[in-house]
């Protein structure tokens, strides 16, 4: 019988999950099909109950239901726990579900692709919502100097307190004007889904990653590229979480460079 899989979330209309993860199975040769499910805040857990009377096997969990998903669950991995976050959910043998965070292996793996070893480096990172979470703890095991920059000052200092490696904090305006102190520059601010840009200094050919994709991160990558910065997109990031999602379901990880093939086509269709 055919096993169902999927993303929740709202919105989850744009999702590529489906797009990364149905490709996924046809290589594998996995009978199961993978659906975006838009499910509104706080209907989480009947959503969960349903899918589990479906036999749903895997899921992925998205904006705004990744405290949730940790909570409702039975067992929590390591890093799950640590983000006070799920991205993933397993069924378990026992019927009930186990709760895993693959955004911030999945981005680590990320940077691996683009060859950039920030241990030691100085990184700043732009935001401090829910994905400069996965994107400081990942950058904090592997040994980066952190500075987090935040509108919001309180949210970046209580990220702060997740990490383990030396970390500064500032506001957004007080960063903004120190980038050129920086050995690499991560932004997770969400400001491009608005069409904003950023104010950015020379690059001199350091990195300048900004975990948005298409629409969303057009106008600062753009801007960052012509002022010398060496830049990447999120897409990887979203491939590799994606992967080690799979791997988490199936005990395979899954061709990312094909996915971020399909991927990069299926946001330049739309741009
Ligand atoms: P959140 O809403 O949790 O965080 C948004 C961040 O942007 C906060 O730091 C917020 O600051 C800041 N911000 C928003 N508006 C403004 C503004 N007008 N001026 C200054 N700062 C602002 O979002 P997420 O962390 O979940 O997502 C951030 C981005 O990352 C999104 O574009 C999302 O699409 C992308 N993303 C990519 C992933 C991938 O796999 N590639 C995975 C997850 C997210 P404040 O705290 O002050 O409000």
């Amino acid at each position: 019988m055919t096993k169902l899989f999927g993303v929740i979330g709202d919105p989850i209309s744009h999702s590529l999950s489906p797009l990364i993860h149905n490709a996924w199975f046809r290589e594998h040769g996995i009978d199961a099909d993978y659906r975006g499910m838009q499910v509104p805040a706080g209907e989480l857990a009947h959503a969960l109950e349903a899918l589990a009377r479906e036999g749903c096997k895997g899921l992925n969990i998205t904006l705004p239901h990744k405290e949730d998903a940790l909570r409702l669950s039975d067992e929590q991995g390591d890093i799950a726990q640590r983000l006070g976050a799920a991205n993933t959910l397993v069924r378990t043998k026992s019927g009930g579900w186990r709760a895993e965070n693959t955004d911030a292996p999945g981005f680590a793996l990320a940077l691996q692709n683009e060859n950039v070893d920030l241990a030691g480096k100085s990184v700043f990172i732009l935001g401090a919502g829910g994905a400069a979470r996965a994107v400081a703890l990942s950058l904090s095991d592997l040994g980066a100097n952190l500075t987090i920059c935040n509108r919001t000052i309180a949210k970046a200092e209580a990220l702060a307190e997740l990490v383990t490696s030396p970390c500064t904090v500032l506001s957004l305006d007080d960063g903004l004007t120190k980038l050129a102190t920086a050995d690499a520059v991560i932004n997770t601010l969400s400001i491009g889904h608005s069409g904003a840009s950023l104010d950015l200094p020379s690059g001199n050919d350091r990195l300048f990653f900004d975990i948005s994709y298409g629409k969303a991160a057009d106008e600062i990558l753009r801007s960052a590229k012509t002022n010398g910065w060496q830049i990447a997109d999120g897409l990887s990031m979203l491939v590799a979480q994606a992967a080690y999602s799979f791997e988490f379901w199936f005990g395979i990880l899954p061709d990312t460079a094909s996915a971020l093939k399909r991927c990069r086509a299926a946001v330049e269709a739309t741009q």
